[in-house]
């Protein structure tokens, strides 16, 4: 690989670290309405001192301080340095497929790798959200699918393969990604619909589907597709493991943050949509064939 492309994933790598820091400050202060994004700086939760620059480094911070405050000594959430980590993951992974060549050479391609990071952030910051405190906020949601038709506009890109169906490319990405938030937000919509009339209770909130709607504003409505049924198989998985959980840890009934699993999904088509495509199109139904013979 050229050294300039690199540099450049492993810059992107600590961008993520950083971006992920503020990540942490976003999931602690957006469901909290009548706190800043921006100020007062990070403090510690229990003693409120304020949290110097060199106790605020993403991860290696938490590991040198043993997960503890250097005041007070309160324990520190493993939240903060895990999603570090992850963003930090993300950035890389997105930096190598988007801004590399298959054959190792560093693409400029600035405009697309921005959308997709800021996308994936957002995801992090919305499905840590859903686990502790069960919202996914309208910030997000709404403000990514409003947002995102216009970003289409602007980055060429971003649903490129739409100039296929229209002539004038900038309209079609547009249509494309507003038709993307129809089918996000529409089939999760028909999925809760139809959990109603099967179990009879709420199975499917609003912020689900505004947020599948988002995803499908980013990414298009085949990809979206694929990515709600790999949330709703990684969420059957998660959700069995949820069960055991709490069962253990007595009644009440459990729930399942199925905005994390949506981001999975997401995820999953951002950075691998080569490989469920053709796990659903070659692999699967070789394996099928392959049954059916045996059985003659
Ligand atoms: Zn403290």
């Amino acid at each position: 690989m050229e050294p300039v492309a690199i540099l450049m994933i492993v810059s992107a790598a600590a961008l993520g670290l950083l971006v992920g820091s503020f990540a942490n400050v976003c999931i602690y202060r957006l469901p909290r309405q009548c706190m800043s994004i921006v100020a007062p700086r990070s403090m510690c939760l229990e003693c409120k001192s304020t949290i110097r620059w060199y106790d605020n480094i993403p991860v290696l911070s938490y590991v040198l301080l043993k997960g503890k405050c250097r005041k007070c000594a309160a324990k520190i959430s493993a939240r903060y340095p895990l999603v570090e980590a992850i963003t930090g993951a993300l950035f890389f992974l997105i930096a190598w497929k988007f801004l590399v060549t298959e054959d190792g050479h560093f693409t400029p391609k600035f405009g697309i790798f921005a959308v997709y990071a800021i996308f994936a952030s957002a995801l992090v910051i919305a499905s840590f959200i859903d686990v502790s405190l069960s919202i996914l906020p309208d910030e997000i949601t709404m403000g990514g699918l409003f947002l995102a038709p216009f970003v289409s506009i602007l980055v060429p890109e971003l649903h490129h393969g739409a100039a296929d169906y229209v002539s004038n490319p900038v309209a079609a990405r547009f249509a494309f990604s507003v038709f993307g938030i129809l089918v996000g937000g529409g089939s999760l919509f028909l999925v809760g619909a139809l959990g109603r009339l099967w179990f009879r209770e709420e199975a499917m909130g609003w912020g689900d589907i505004k947020f599948l709607a988002m995803i499908g504003g980013i990414l298009g409505y085949s990809s979206t597709l694929v990515a709600l049924f790999v949330a709703v198989l990684t969420g059957a998985i998660g959700g069995v493991f949820v069960l055991i959980v709490r069962k253990r840890e007595g009644p009440g009934r459990a729930r399942i943050p199925f905005g994390l699993f949506l981001s999975v999904g997401a995820v999953s088509q951002l950075l691998f949509s080569e490989w469920t495509t053709r796990f659903f199109f070659e692999t699967y139904p070789s394996i099928i064939r392959s049954l059916g013979a045996d059985a003659q």
